[in-house]
């Protein structure tokens, strides 16, 4: 065989645009973070880097709000710490409990499956969080070895309330429980350790405003007992965390080269975090998305979740009647280099999903996505008032 065109590619140098990025991820990330991209690398061993592996794994526990020893940036996307969490607690024969609320329980249910456990489902509408004595029925009914929830579904905008009420109910029932973290670590109230939390797996590219490579996850003592005393190895090589102990635990011996680059990157949107302090952090959250939220309102729009579980990271809001909302994402990109996004699954063609994540948390941000979205919706033909919304966002920054 020989390639039919021999000739070297011709690819111009590299210049992305220039975007604003308000949609479900990733956020815009602090030049802080860029530069700590930008310095050289050492070796994954060098003792240097053992010292930001230590280093890493404190921040981490702090924005975490817990002392689990077994707390490590996993190599890879939101989705690898993810499967690294449900992977090794999840064993073939195991019952996994998952809700039916939104698009990510999904894809809780396909990786336990995947690590040949049995699903069950607790299930509440999408754009809805669960109920604890919903939660208590499903637990009581399957008994469940492992329960999951999502506690910031991106997909529908919604928070989990009640989270200790659920990680009780779970207990009651000798299920561990593993929570996604991923779109409310770092951006609003999380406490593993008071929560009773015992599995917590995020991402970096939400409220983090880290580039997506470097995914935080925390296990409890009880998580990693069980972990540890696994008869069948996990199906995955590359996410076992018996032998990432190796590398992140007492031993620091070789098991992959861990991405030196995005851990640099991680260590300095933690520090970034620890800076400003966890809980003015979450509160910054609630105060930018809390004008967003206002300035959407103040234009006639409708927020999809209520106030009691209205998630500050990821506001879903109701398309208006008339305009087709691939459209007016399209058209604030186009005019404005400003990235929203759709709905899908049960909410496809329903709602905008508007970030309000990290450094994207600003008020600049916020004022822009406020007058950018009145302007489009206008212009396509939506009945809101987009001087309204302005005025509103004002008011509430
Ligand atoms: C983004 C996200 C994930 C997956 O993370 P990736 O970085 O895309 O792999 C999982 N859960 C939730 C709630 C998310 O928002």
């Amino acid at each position: 065989m020989t390639r039919a065109d021999s000739s070297a590619p011709d690819v111009g140098e590299l210049t992305p645009p220039n975007r604003t990025l308000m949609g479900p991820g990733p956020s815009d990330v602090h030049p802080r973070v860029l530069k700590a991209m930008s310095t050289p690398l050492v070796g994954h061993l060098d003792p240097s880097f053992i010292e930001i592996m230590d280093e890493v794994q404190e921040l981490l526990r702090y924005t975490f709000q817990t002392d689990n020893q077994w707390t490590i940036p996993v190599s890879g996307t939101g989705s690898a710490s993810m499967e690294a969490a449900i992977g090794n607690v999840v064993e073939p024969g195991d019952t996994m409990l998952v809700p039916t609320n939104g698009y990510f329980g999904g894809r809780m249910a396909s990786m336990a499956r995947r690590a040949g456990g049995e699903v069950v489902e607790v299930d509440a509408p999408w754009g809805e969080p669960l109920e604890p004595a919903v939660v208590s029925d499903a637990l009581a009914e399957h008994d469940p070895d492992v329960f999951g929830f999502v506690h910031a579904e991106t997909s529908t905008g919604v928070l989990q309330p009640d989270v200790p009420a659920l990680t009780a109910a779970a207990h009651d029932h000798d299920a561990l429980v593993i929570a996604d973290t991923v779109t409310s670590l770092g951006g609003v109230e999380l406490r593993v350790d008071d929560w009773d939390i015992d599995v917590a797996y995020s991402g970096p590219q939400k409220c983090l405003s880290c580039p997506p490579g470097a995914s935080p996850l925390t296990l409890s003592d009880a998580a990693m007992e069980k972990v540890l005393s696994r008869e069948e190895e996990p199906r995955s090589w590359y996410l076992d965390l018996s032998l990432l102990e190796g590398y992140w635990g007492e031993e620091r011996a070789y098991h992959h080269t861990a991405p030196v680059t995005n851990v640099y990157a991680i260590r300095e949107a933690l520090r970034l975090v620890a800076e400003e302090g966890i809980e003015t952090r979450w509160d910054r959250h609630r105060h930018l998305a809390g004008a967003l939220k206002a300035g959407m309102e103040g234009m006639g729009l409708e927020m999809n979740a209520p106030e009691e579980y209205w998630l500050p990271s990821l506001n879903a809001v109701g398309v208006p009647e008339d305009v087709d909302d691939g459209e007016v994402c399209g058209a604030v990109l186009e005019k404005y280099d400003l990235e929203i996004a759709t709905g899908l699954g049960d909410l496809a063609g329903d709602i905008f999903r508007i970030g309000c994540m990290g450094y994207s948390a600003r008020p600049e941000n916020v004022t822009l996505t406020v007058a950018a979205l009145g302007d489009a919706l206008e212009s396509l033909g939506g009945s809101v008032d987009p001087d309204g919304g302005v005025a509103a966002c004002r008011q509430a920054l």
